[in-house]
């Protein structure tokens, strides 16, 4: 018998990174920070290069106990990870196994569907709605007795909407207790609605509630991989034991303590980037395109058939953006240099529209 993979695995879809994007052009593909990272950090980073030959503190004390001080929880209720994903996979592998469903929106984060495969879990995606936000009534339908994990992505990627933050403590209510409810918030700072930060309130205030924060996209530092989770205590635990260790780099842990004492100068930088999100849209939507309100740091056009022209448009005008063949393209917020850039490409369509209207207009 010749070698073969575990069984299943041909059922995990590889993950893709983002379109990595030419010399010169926008990468506007992966919701990374437009922004190179905070002087303060680099130099933290640099302070501990000369350490590298040692392990690094595999229960991360330092940044977790920032973290429990920031949020008022317990220490023991902070896990960390190399990036969110990988806690995202914690989670997973804490409460889900061979045969278990793990309910999730779709389209929604693309590492949902192969992480639960990975566990030998079943994904269960729920379609968004007309609005293509989180149906929360329908995933509530969707939950069975093998039902052990709910994500809620919140902003959801790649649409940019949100769930109201009443329907969304009624959906928790109504989830079983034995049922982990996981909220991603890897977006959460760039939320400006009423909503915001609505995760940690609900872990507060409920016992099968998880939430996923990463340092990867307001923080800037996508590059060091290092993400946490706010769980239960019994949840936290498990985690530990399926964790990869040292997963996350001495490196990383600086980073992440140096920008939680950064957080000033973030909050500009954020508002930056909500500023050209803002812009992104208004420029999408003056261009015809069927852009969507986001509270992300990203912007989703559901372009349906249009999703390749638009994504060669953009390419053209030297932007590399996230298309979904035959559902939409998601561009990152950016710069003001950025969204110029995408402002031009997008006005280049005009001439070749009219155009073919024209020609259109000649051959009727
Ligand atoms: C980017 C992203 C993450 C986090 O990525 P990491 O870099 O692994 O922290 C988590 N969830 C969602 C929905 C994301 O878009």
């Amino acid at each position: 018998m010749p070698l073969s993979a575990r069984a299943g695995l041909d059922a995990v879809p590889a993950y893709r990174q983002g379109r990595s994007a030419p010399a010169g052009a926008s990468k506007l593909s992966s919701n990374e920070s437009p922004h190179p990272p905070l002087p303060s950090v680099v130099d933290a980073v640099q302070e501990r290069l000369a350490g590298i030959h040692r392990y690094p503190d595999m229960s991360a004390a330092a940044v977790r106990a920032q973290l429990a001080a920031r949020y008022d929880v317990d220490m023991a209720q902070v896990t960390v990870g190399a990036g969110s994903v990988e806690i995202a996979a914690q989670l997973i592998h804490a409460v889900a196994g061979a045969g278990d469903e793990v309910v999730f929106a779709w389209r929604s984060f693309e590492a949902y569907p192969s992480l639960v495969r990975i566990a030998g879990a079943v994904p269960v995606p729920v379609p968004l709605d007309a609005d293509h936000a989180h149906d929360l009534d329908a995933m509530l339908a969707a939950i069975t007795p093998r039902t052990r994990l709910v994500f809620v992505c919140n902003p959801n990627n790649p649409t940019g909407t949100v769930v109201d933050a009443e329907a969304l403590e009624r959906f928790v209510a109504a989830v079983p207790r034995d049922v982990l409810v996981v909220i991603d918030e890897a977006y959460v700072h760039f939320d400006r609605s009423a909503s915001r930060g609505a995760g940690i309130d609900l872990f507060r205030r409920h016992p099968h509630v998880a939430v996923l924060h990463t340092f990867s996209k307001a923080y800037g530092l996508a590059g060091l991989r290092i993400g946490y989770a706010i769980a239960p205590t019994e949840i936290a635990e498990a985690q530990r034991k399926v964790a990869v260790p040292f997963g996350v780099t001495d490196l990383a842990q600086a980073a992440a303590l140096a920008s939680l004492a950064a957080e000033k100068e973030l909050a500009v930088r954020i508002d930056e980037v909500v500023a050209q999100r803002e812009r992104l849209h208004a420029v999408l939507t003056a261009a015809g395109w069927p852009a969507v309100r986001s509270q992300a740091n990203f912007v989703w056009v559901p372009a349906g058939e249009r999703t390749t022209e638009l994504d060669e448009l953009l390419h053209a005008g030297g932007v590399v953006a996230r298309a979904f063949a035959g559902e939409g393209v998601r561009i990152s917020s950016g710069s003001a240099e950025d969204v110029d850039r995408v402002e031009a490409a997008l006005a280049a369509s005009a001439p070749a529209s009219d155009a073919v209207a024209a020609l259109e207009e000649v051959s009727a």
